[in-house]
This record gives structure tokens, sequence and C-alpha cells, in this order.
């Protein structure tokens, strides 16, 4: 439950939070001219979108309240996040490279097939309008420009199909030409508040995810508790047994062994048993303040 909550946390504080919010509704839809438009374009097949990073990197995307629009963050922590390369999510064309307002230094990419990408906020831009770019290509850096940036680093990135026809993207807002996005086959940004961890910039295969469960023998029958060390609910049986995850607490010590590691579990017997808590004292194969499973893998935090 706790490790739950803890990936769900904004990156950025509750009132930031609040503000990117408020700034994406404020932010007013830029070059959008329609008045010639008439014939709506054919939907052509979208570009094989890469994140608009170079290949290797891992990069954690929020849609926050602003879906399908999403910000980008680099991976684990977000150091790196201010000044990494920006680059072309596929080739196309420039056709807007600015200073706006409220959305600081932005690029827009025409893709062809009314296909668009828009990235703002960034500190700085290395091509101007009518440069044609390949994808890949470094094209400008992260920033926090702009007011709706609330000086967080992060890349403001939006797909866009041009559905009236009229040859651009209008972006920014709710109500514009942008799009669920796609990037290496995989769609993002179907609803508000959804997190993407360890994105991977390319294609390839994203890194596992840790174990759901971790097989671990035990010596004797171990108390299970509903927190570590808090109230007493029933008993995992000694053998081979599934946990969860794994919390420092209070010490259980026998002698000269001892642990603070406890491990969330399903108990054998019991009422509550299950996502109960028993010490990794009961474990067999490992030593003082270690929570291993039977192949020697350091069991995830909770
Ligand atoms: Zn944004």
């Amino acid at each position: 439950m706790s490790a739950l909550s803890l990936l769900r946390r904004p990156a950025f504080g509750r009132s930031v939070l609040l503000a990117l919010t408020l700034a994406a509704a404020a932010l007013p839809i830029a070059t959008h001219t329609a008045a010639s438009a008439s014939a709506k374009v054919a939907m052509a097949a979208r570009p094989d979108f890469q994140l608009p990073f170079p290949c290797g990197q891992q990069w954690r995307l929020d849609t926050w309240a602003h879906s399908p629009a999403l910000d980008m963050v680099k991976e684990p922590n977000q150091v790196g996040t201010e000044g990494a390369p920006f680059v072309a999510a596929a080739a196309g064309r420039v056709v807007q490279s600015f200073f706006h307002s409220n959305a600081g230094n932005m690029i827009q990419i025409d893709h062809g097939g009314g296909w668009f990408t828009t990235g703002i906020h960034l500190q700085s831009r290395a091509v101007g309008v009518g440069a044609v770019v390949s994808k890949g290509q470094v094209i400008g850096a992260v920033g926090r420009t702009g007011p709706t940036s609330n000086n967080h680093p992060h890349l403001h990135f939006e797909q866009a199909f041009d559905s009236n026809g009229d040859g651009v993207a209008s972006w920014g807002a709710a109500g514009t030409e942008r799009v669920s996005q796609v990037f290496n086959g995989a769609t993002y940004g179907t609803a508000n508040n959804q997190t993407y961890r360890n994105v991977n910039s390319c294609g390839g295969t994203q890194p596992p995810p840790p174990p759901a469960k971790y097989y671990v023998d035990t010596f004797a029958a171990a108390p299970g508790y509903s927190t570590p060390g808090g109230t007493r609910t029933g008993t995992l049986n000694a053998g081979t047994n599934y946990v969860f995850c794994k919390v420092w607490g209070p010490i259980v010590q026998v002698g000269s062994a001892y642990n603070h590691w406890w491990l969330k579990t399903d108990l054998d017997s019991g009422s509550p048993w299950q996502n109960q808590y028993v010490s990794a004292y009961y474990l067999t194969r490992w030593g003082n303040d270690e929570a291993k499973d039977n192949n020697g893998v350091v069991i995830r935090d909770c």
C-alpha cells in the first residue's frame, strides 16, 4: 500500500501541480488559422515516433490534468532533466520555433500526413522555421522557460493531428488538435493523472518489472502481524513461502541472530491473513539484517 502511494505521488509538489493545471488551462492557442480550412484531411498513418530524447534513455511521463499532453522528466529522479538534449521524434520540417510569452521556447515539427509534434518550455532552440530534421536529431534542450513551466524543468510534449486540414496543428490547451500519443508503438496520455515510469526513449525491451512475489524458505512457524511488530494476526508456517516486499522495522532477535526487516506476505492462518508482516529473522538461508529470496535476490522495498 505504501509503495503504491509513493509511486503515484506527483513528482511536483501539490501546489506546483495545481499551478501547472491552471496554467495549462490558461495557455492560449497559438497559431490557429482555420479560415481557409474546408476539406478534412484523410487520416494518414502516424509516423513511428520515438520519445523526443536520444536513444538509450528512460523518462517519466505524466498527463497531470492536461491529457493527452505529457510532461516529461528524466528517470530515475529528474536529475539531468534541465539541459537534456531534445530531439526530433520523427523526421520532418520545423514550422514553428519562437519564444512564446506563456509557453517559453517552443518548437513544432510538421511530420507530414497531418501529423505534428510540439515541445515547449525549452531552454534553447537549435533549429529555426524551415529546417528539415531527421529522427533523433538534436533540435534544442529541455528547460523551464515560460511562466507555465512553473520554473520546474520538464518537457511538455504534444502530438497532434491536423483534423481540420488547415495545414497547422493547434496546441497548448484543451480543444486543440492534440491527440493521445504513441511512442515506439505504445500509447500514452489517454486520461488525466496517468504516470508512466521508466519509458525507453527508443524501441526495445522495457526493464522487467520487479517480481510481484519472491519465494523464500522459512525455518520455523513465524508469527504474523498487521504491521511490523504490531497486532498479532496469524502464522506463516515453516517451509517455502512467497513474500511481496520488505520494510525496515523493530528488531527481532534470538541469541546472536537478529533482523530488522519485515516481509509482507499472506499468512497460512489467522485473520486477516492477507498482506500481513513476518520478520525476516525466519529466513532459512540468510543472515542478520538480510532479506533476500531463495535465489539471493534482494527483496524490493514495499
Ligand atoms: Zn505540461
